[in-house]
């Protein structure tokens, strides 16, 4: 019989976990032909996750927990539980029931039955959530998709059944910077997408905020692409450019037209666009030496302070 690994990345979400355990169990129990495993990672929760999640485990012999020594974010969360995984298909899924369990059944019969290596949940709307952070998102999409011509479109998320072959190209990839969205796109196979509409979670709070997501933009738009790194090129060139018209016009407008120039404000722009511009440049490469950093470190992804079965982290 086939065995599905539910992971479930839990970061305060003691109110959810009871009713997410009932509803995800219900639907579980009712797919006959395949049997399965519920791990529940706790990424370094600061309320009483940890005890729900040992109390349910007591309860359903399913359950498998890793708890973290610290927050190490979902990125984290998610590679502990498809490292641990034991299944032939492991599908990632939100505490807070905002990944309708209801479409694991289809999602089984898609990999089980027509053959793709993988179904992945594909949200329609942003339904529930702030306008800035809906317009922020789409925004951030279009250029990620334009920058890695990779498939990361909007909607697109974690909530996916996948193959063990997928499985494992996802896991060959130890890289430290993690960005999951880019790395299932990057590994291929065959996708087969489900619609869903945007649910309201079911209890607790969204643990994003707008400077959290600006750095998970950019985790996205760094660890997948380099042609930021470009653009301080075609800046460069551009601005030479402007500055040998610049030049003959100054040399023009004073040596022919004799005309009193107003060098001192020219200057004082000039030098504040161009310390700008390089400023922003040397950021932008500096993000990219700093996560070189960060892989040549070699620290571990997580760090597991206890667990209900024996592990390695
Ligand atoms: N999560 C996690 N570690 C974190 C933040 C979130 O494991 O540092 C989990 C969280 O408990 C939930 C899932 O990731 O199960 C999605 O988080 P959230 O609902 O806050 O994100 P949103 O749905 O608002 O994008
Ligand atoms: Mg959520």
């Amino acid at each position: 019989m086939k065995k599905i690994s539910v992971i479930v990345p839990c970061y305060n979400e003691e109110e959810s976990l009871p009713l997410f355990h009932k509803e995800v169990t219900k639907v579980l129990q009712d797919i006959s032909d395949a049997d399965y495993e519920l791990l529940f990672i706790n990424d370094g929760s600061k309320d009483r996750t940890i005890d729900i999640i040992k109390f349910l485990a007591t309860k359903d012999p399913h359950i498998s927990y890793f708890s973290f020594s610290r927050n190490f974010g979902k990125e984290a969360a998610m590679y502990a539980g498809l490292s641990h995984a034991e299944g032939d298909y492991c599908v990632i899924m939100d505490a807070d029931l905002q990944h309708p369990p209801t479409l694991l059944k289809k999602m089984f019969y898609a990999v089980d039955k027509e053959g793709y290596d993988c179904c992945a949940g594909k949200r329609l709307d942003r339904t529930g959530e702030g306008k800035i952070r809906n317009f922020l998102s789409h925004s951030f999409y279009r250029v990620i998709q334009r920058l890695t011509h990779m498939d990361m479109s909007d909607g697109a998320g974690d909530f996916r059944m996948m193959s063990r072959q997928m499985v494992n190209a996802i896991l060959e990839m130890k890289e430290y910077n993690r960005y999951m969205k880019g790395l299932f796109s990057f590994v291929g196979f065959e996708t087969k997408w489900i619609e869903f509409h945007n649910i309201e979670r079911v209890a607790g709070e969204t643990k994003w905020t707008l400077k959290s997501l600006f750095s998970y933009a950019c985790e996205g738009i760094f660890s997948f692409s380099t042609k930021p790194l470009m653009l301080s090129g075609m800046f460069g060139t551009f601005l030479l450019l402007i500055s040998f018209v610049l030049a003959g016009y100054i040399g023009i407008d004073t040596l022919f037209l004799h005309h009193k120039f107003n060098g001192l404000l020219a200057i004082t722009l000039l030098i504040l666009v161009l310390s700008g511009i390089q400023m922003l440049f040397v950021s932008i490469l500096g993000q990219y030496i700093s996560k070189d950093y960060m892989e040549n470190k070699n620290r571990p992804i997580y760090i597991i302070k206890e667990s209900n079965k024996p592990c390695v982290s």
